[in-house]
C-alpha cells in the first residue's frame, strides 16, 4: 500500500523537500488501521492529518483527486491479487469459435454454451461449415442457449459476411468485428482481447455492475462505463481486470445477494454492507 500512495503523493509538490514521500506515505499507512474503511473521506482525512502535521498545505481538491487515485489503485491491485491468472470460461479453438460461443452466451450461462458447443464444433467450426449446415439443423443445436433462431441468424450472418469479406477469417479489427450480424462492443472486445490477445475492455452485466457498485467507474450506459474503466485500469491490464471483475461478480458480488462480509474488497468499497 505504501508504494501505491508514495506513486500518488509525488503527483503533489511538497514544500519541505527534505520530506520523502515514502515517510509521509508511511504516516498515512499507520492511520489506516485495519478496521477503518477506507472512504474517501476517511483517507483524505488521514492525509490532510498527515500533511498538516508537516505543515504542508494542500487544497481539498488536490487531496480528493490523489485520494480517489490512491484508492482505485488498492481495489484494483486486491483484485489482481485475488484473480490473478483468471481466465474465460468459454472453451473455444479459434477466433470463429470464440466469436459463435460469444454470440450463444448471451442472456445464457457458460456452462450451457460449453455443453451445446461441445455438440456443435465437431460438425460446424468454420464459417463454411456453419454455411453448408440447414438452418433447422443449427437451431436445433444451439436451441438450449436460448433465443435460438435470432441466435442462429446471426452466427449464419456472421459467417456469410465472413466468407465474403474476410476470407472465412475472422478480422481482429474492431470496427470491422462490430459490423458482424450480432455482434456488439461487448463481443466485438472479447474476440479482440481474448482471441487476438488485445487490450479491450468487454462490458458484460458483471463488469457494468461491480464497475458501479465499487465505483471504478460509473456510467449508465456500458460505454461510459467502458470508458470510464479505459480511463482508471492501465492499458495493459485491461484484458485482464475484465476477467477479475466478471470472476468477482459471479462468486462474490453476485447481483442479488453480494457477499459483502466474505469479500477482499470489504473495507475500500463504497457498497458495502458495513
Ligand atoms: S464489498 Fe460487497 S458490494 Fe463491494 S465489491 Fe465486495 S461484495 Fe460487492
Amino acid at each position: 500500500m505504501k508504494e501505491i500512495i508514495c506513486k500518488y503523493l509525488s503527483d503533489l509538490n511538497l514544500r519541505n523537500k527534505s520530506l520523502s514521500t515514502y515517510t509521509i506515505a508511511e504516516e498515512i499507512c499507520n492511520g489506516m488501521t485495519p478496521e477503518n474503511f477506507l472512504s474517501v473521506e476517511v483517507v483524505s482525512g488521514i492525509i490532510t492529518e498527515v500533511f498538516d502535521s508537516h505543515d504542508e498545505k494542500f487544497s481539498p481538491e488536490e487531496i480528493t483527486a490523489v485520494t480517489e487515485k490512491i484508492l482505485t489503485d488498492i481495489k484494483l491491485n486486491i483484485l489482481e491479487e485475488t484473480y490473478r491468472g483468471a481466465v474465460p470460461q468459454l472453451k473455444f479453438g479459434s477466433p470463429f469459435e470464440l466469436l459463435v460461443a460469444v454470440i450463444l452466451s448471451a442472456q445464457c450461462t457458460d456452462k450451457r454454451v460449453n455443453e451445446v458447443t461441445k455438440i456443435l464444433f465437431p460438425v460446424a467450426n468454420t464459417p463454411e461449415k456453419i454455411l453448408s449446415m440447414c438452418k433447422t439443423k443449427l437451431e436445433e443445436i444451439i436451441k438450449p442457449c436460448g433465443f435460438y433462431h435470432a441466435k442462429a441468424e446471426h452466427i449464419i450472418g456472421a459467417a456469410k459476411m465472413l466468407v465474403d469479406e474476410y476470407g472465412g477469417e475472422v478480422p481482429k479489427d474492431f470496427d470491422a468485428l462490430i459490423k458482424l450480424p450480432g455482434v456488439g462492443r461487448k463481443t466485438a472486445n472479447v474476440v479482440t482481447s481474448v482471441a487476438f490477445n488485445a487490450p479491450a475492455i468487454a462490458v458484460d452485466t458483471h463488469v457494468f455492475r461491480l464497475a458501479n457498485r465499487m465505483k471504478l467507474a460509473e456510467g449508465k450506459t456500458p460505454l461510459e462505463v467502458e470508458l470510464g474503466l479505459q480511463k482508471v485500469i492501465p492499458r495493459e491490464k485491461w484484458s485482464a481486470a475484465h476477467h477479475w471483475l466478471i470472476w468477482h461478480g459471479r462468486g462474490v458480488c453476485k447481483a442479488r445477494k453480494p457477499q459483502c462480509d466474505s469479500c477482499p474488497l470489504f473495507r475500500v468499497c463504497p457498497s458495502s454492507n458495513r
